[in-house]
């Protein structure tokens, strides 16, 4: 079922959507992910734990071993608000997750979201990096403080999770889990393949990109800078979407990047290069292995960096959308210009700050602008039409785009009200024909936040 309302209502709309679009834009949660400089950084690297190393003081729970743990498991997930389905047959991890989750007292009032986590480990978890990994979980941190301008953050050097005490009365329930959620990805993709800060890329004094633990002690007076790609950020969020609130809403541009090597690479090369330690240095290698030099890979990321003066010497940088036509001319074939998919997720890229990146393929790509008003409207009335309360304003966060969900590319947009008290954002999935520029169905899910758990 699609609302369409008349073309007087439609236009007017279409200016509205426009307005609170950018409105959103604008209220868009800052998560964030922090590292020490390079100085500091190498330090701590230095007294971090290896790879793998199980010396972390986790002493191995001590379970009388069952011949089949699967019915202690189930009805264990199912106190905590898991399914059969959510333990993806791991009935042993699970039941040592649990042991490890309850003995954290840091994970008090929270414990919900912890448990959630347990279908992206035992999906990415290798059995080698479990002590290292449960050692981590066991010790995660998480406060409450209050940093400008920004809702959450993952400090990886004290293994700390930070979350803007406000946030909740600031931005509503399913804000708050997305952000949580936002860090504790960030949290998994640090360290569920060992010690992130191993895998690192640096970039060296000689302009070579080399991966910091693969760099000796004289080597490392040689090391200029780290790389950081759209991986980190992208990342965080789109495996956030995936798992957890169905779109995005933040980092749009980097989201859609990744997407968009998930329809060049597929998903599952995409997904374990993420959830790998060295996902950065493995993405210089690839763009090498693409025919990009030492030198452009290096304008990749600086075009990439996490940092707000990133784009400020556009000339020096080598923009996204060319990285994504150059990997699909190379892997896919030349014609990436009749390919409507790759084209829709190139236009949900159009941003004014990467437009003033030269290249050669840019009066291409900035004539392309997404998905079509037509179908922005089309998704806008259905919400507003289900939601059924006129008296809210509704507007989205960026347009909807392309995201992967359950391995199916959908159109996917997080809503929310532009005005009132009614704080909670809604993720709208859009089940599309990419070929065809047709709407075949339109789901909303509204609750992304799982159960409360009472306190142990
Ligand atoms: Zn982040």
């Amino acid at each position: 079922m699609i609302f369409k309302g008349d073309r007087e209502r439609l236009h007017k709309l279409k200016c509205t959507i426009l307005a609170a679009a950018f409105l959103i834009a604008s209220l868009s949660l800052a998560g964030c992910f922090e590292t020490r400089s390079p100085r500091t950084a190498r330090s701590q690297a230095n007294a971090e734990v290896k790879p793998g190393t199980p010396t972390e003081a986790s002493p191995t729970p001590t379970l009388t071993p069952t011949p089949d743990p699967k019915d202690d498991a189930v009805k264990l997930a199912s106190e905590v608000g898991l399914t059969e389905e959510d333990l993806r047959g791991k009935y042993d991890l699970f039941i040592r997750y649990a042991e490890v989750v309850g003995s954290n007292p840091e994970f008090k009032g929270r414990r919900e979201f912890i448990y959630h986590l347990f279908p992206v480990i035992a999906e990415h978890l290798k059995s080698e990096n479990e002590e290292f990994f449960f050692g981590k979980v066991k010790e995660l941190k998480i406060t409450q403080k209050h940093t400008d301008g920004i809702d959450g953050q993952y400090i990886q050097t004290e293994n700390k999770i930070e979350l803007d005490p406000d946030l909740e009365t600031r931005m509503g329930k399913e804000a708050y889990s997305s952000v949580f959620y936002h860090e504790l990805m960030h949290f998994i993709d640090l360290n569920i393949a060992g010690s992130g800060l191993e895998g690192y890329a640096c970039l060296m004094d000689d302009g070579s990109i080399r991966k910091h633990g693969d760099l000796d002690y004289g080597e490392m007076r040689h090391m200029k800078d780290y790389l950081y790609s759209y991986f980190i950020e992208g990342g965080a969020e789109m495996y956030t979407s995936e798992y957890f609130t169905y779109a995005p809403n933040s980092y749009l541009p980097r989201v859609r990047f990744l997407v968009g090597m998930k329809y060049i690479f597929g998903v599952e090369k995409i997904d374990n290069m993420f959830f790998d330690v060295d996902t950065d240095y493995q993405f210089a290698q690839l763009l090498m292995a693409n025919g990009f030099t030492t030198e452009e890979t290096v304008k990749v990321f600086m075009a990439m960096r996490n940092t707000p003066d990133a784009l400020s010497e556009p000339k020096t940088l080598i923009d996204p959308r060319e990285v994504l036509i150059r990997l699909y001319i190379n892997n896919v074939g030349p014609d990436y210009e009749k390919d409507k998919t790759f084209c829709l997720i190139l236009g949900s890229m159009n941003e004014s700050d990467l437009n003033k990146i030269p290249s050669d393929y840019s009066k291409f790509y900035t004539k392309l602008s997404g998905v079509s008003q037509e179908d922005v409207l089309q998704v806008w009335g259905y919400l507003t039409n289900i939601v059924g309360d006129y008296d809210v304003q509704w507007g989205f966060i960026g347009l909807p785009a392309p995201l992967y969900l359950n391995g199916e590319l959908k159109l996917a947009v997080t809503a929310g009200p532009t005005e009132g008290n009614k704080l909670d954002y809604k993720a709208v999935v859009v089940d599309y024909d990419f070929e065809k520029n047709e709407i075949k169905d339109i789901t909303i899910h509204e609750k992304w936040s799982p159960e409360p758990l009472p306190d142990l």
